[in-house]
């Protein structure tokens, strides 16, 4: 069968490597020059390149490990102890150990116990759909305590929803919860996590490279324009050079980008995908010759602040290096996307140097912005449906992207996943495509 993939991120990729692996004959689309999407890199220079965005493996991201593991990437795969930590009131208060949660400042003691007993009990619950119909706040207020929620809590919402949490369901903390909460080991509550040497990008390139081996092909520098679909069933793909036939076609791409495709899809299906709402991101990246905080992950209370969180690994490659990530989470119509670079980096340095007078000294190796606009789906509590399902009206053409493997986070682990399904619901269907059809 030959298989069309719209989109070479970690879903697209994963896609034709899995179908390529079961003897399907595929092509990827890539509109950018490289491949790799929210996995990208950033190349500056002399050999230096970064992970566009931070990205980690937990230990129990099993699917992702057995995956770099085929790939001959376990040597690549390193894990260690980090730190972790808040700033409250310009102060960095760590929250490595459970000594560090016990101690921990912003909170009065009964607190800490309140919070204490709610993320024991929240690694307990399962029923995710009761969690779904209530607003996340009713729920942290309930579990932890108004105070807790007010210096913790809400400044957190505020920051990864860009202000409108109001109808977000408990359900993306408590997912949140459990997947971070799993990753720190008893006695000592220490978190240990992973990343590749050289980035999620080495994952994706190799692949490429397998699947290229086995006959497969990679396309890049090719937008695609439009899916073509008439009387229910998928037609052509038309990109700027002309029109590609396939037997199927897997959009590998966010909702509202595949609702822009498909002009000519039934106008139920198409007023179902505009309802699908996603969060945007902006994350300028420094890379610097010395550690700034020694922290992988801090999160900032201050409402003020114009990132929420500073991620800080070593380089892995260059000794000495330091790549620090400043990411701010934004709502479809946040001013800040129009903003220009230059703004950018003067507003985001300035509140760092606040937070680290010695940044004010000397200025980062490198600095660069990027931007996505489509990076998470967001569901509120009134959304009863949730994704469109990877099954398309149109027979032929499927859709495959992060905003089906809710409830769970949108990880990189959670789409291998969801690429493994889709890739044999594809397959599945050129078998017997009437019965699952119908
Ligand atoms: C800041 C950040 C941190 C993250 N951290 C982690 C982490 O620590 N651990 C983890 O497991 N996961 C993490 N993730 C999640 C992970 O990055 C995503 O789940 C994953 O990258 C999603 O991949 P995707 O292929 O679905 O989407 P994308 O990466 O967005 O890929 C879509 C691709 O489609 C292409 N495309 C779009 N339109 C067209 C068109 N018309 N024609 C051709 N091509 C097109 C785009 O150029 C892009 O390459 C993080 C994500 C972000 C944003």
């Amino acid at each position: 069968m030959r298989i069309g993939i719209i989109g070479g991120g970690l879903m697209g990729i994963a896609l034709a490597y899995f179908l390529t692996e079961a003897g399907e004959q595929v092509t990827v689309l890539e509109q950018s020059a490289e491949l790799g999407g929210l996995n990208g890199r950033l190349a500056f220079g002399e050999g230096l390149a970064v992970a566009r965005y931070q990205h980690a493996i937990l230990p129990n991201d099993e699917t992702t490990r057995r995956l770099c593991a085929r790939m001959g990437l376990e040597n690549e795969l390193v894990f260690d102890d980090v730190k972790t930590g808040f700033v409250h009131d310009n102060r960095i208060y760590p929250m490595s150990t459970l000594q560090d949660f016990l101690s921990f400042g912003p909170l009065s003691f009964g607190s800490r116990l309140q919070l204490g007993s709610m993320l024991v009990r929240a690694r307990r619950h399962r029923d995710w759909q009761a969690l779904d119909r209530l607003p996340v706040k009713n729920w942290l207020v309930k579990m932890s305590g108004q105070e807790t929620f007010e210096r913790i809590w809400q400044p957190l919402l505020e920051t990864k929803f860009d202000g409108a949490y109001e109808t977000i369901p408990a359900t993306y903390v408590w997912a949140w919860l459990n997947r971070m909460l799993a990753v720190r080991r008893i006695p000592n509550f220490k978190s240990r996590v992973g990343y590749l040497r050289r980035g999620h990008y080495s994952l994706i390139q190799a692949l490429a490279d397998d699947l290229i081996a086995r006959g497969g092909r990679v396309e890049t520098q090719v937008r695609v324009r439009e899916i073509i679909v008439a009387d229910g069933h998928l037609q052509q793909v038309r990109t700027h050079s002309g029109r590609l036939e396939f037997d199927a076609v897997v959009a590998a791409i966010a909702t509202p980008v595949f609702a822009r495709l498909i002009p000519g899809a039934d106008k139920t299906y198409l007023e179902r995908l505009s309802r699908e709402k996603y969060l945007g991101l902006i994350c300028p990246v420094m890379v610097l010759d010395r550690p700034l905080s020694g922290y992988w992950t801090l999160n900032l209370t201050d409402p003020n602040s114009p990132f929420s969180s500073i991620i800080e690994t070593p380089h892995p490659e260059y000794n000495g290096y330091y790549i620090v990530y400043l990411p701010r989470y934004t709502a479809p119509d946040n001013d800040w996307m129009g903003v220009s670079d230059d703004d950018i980096r003067e507003a985001w340095l300035s509140h760092l140097r606040q937070l680290f007078p010695q940044m004010a000294l000397k200025d980062p190796l490198h600095f660069s912005v990027s931007r996505s606009r489509y990076v998470e789906p967001v569901y509120s509590i009134h959304d009863t449906e949730k994704a469109a399902p990877a099954q398309t009206p149109y027979q032929g053409l499927y859709l495959a992207n992060t905003g089906q493997v809710y409830p769970q986070l949108p990880t990189s682990e959670a789409v291998i996943v969801q690429a493994q399904r889709v890739s044999r619901l594809v397959r599945q269907q050129r078998l017997t495509p009437a019965a699952v059809l119908s």
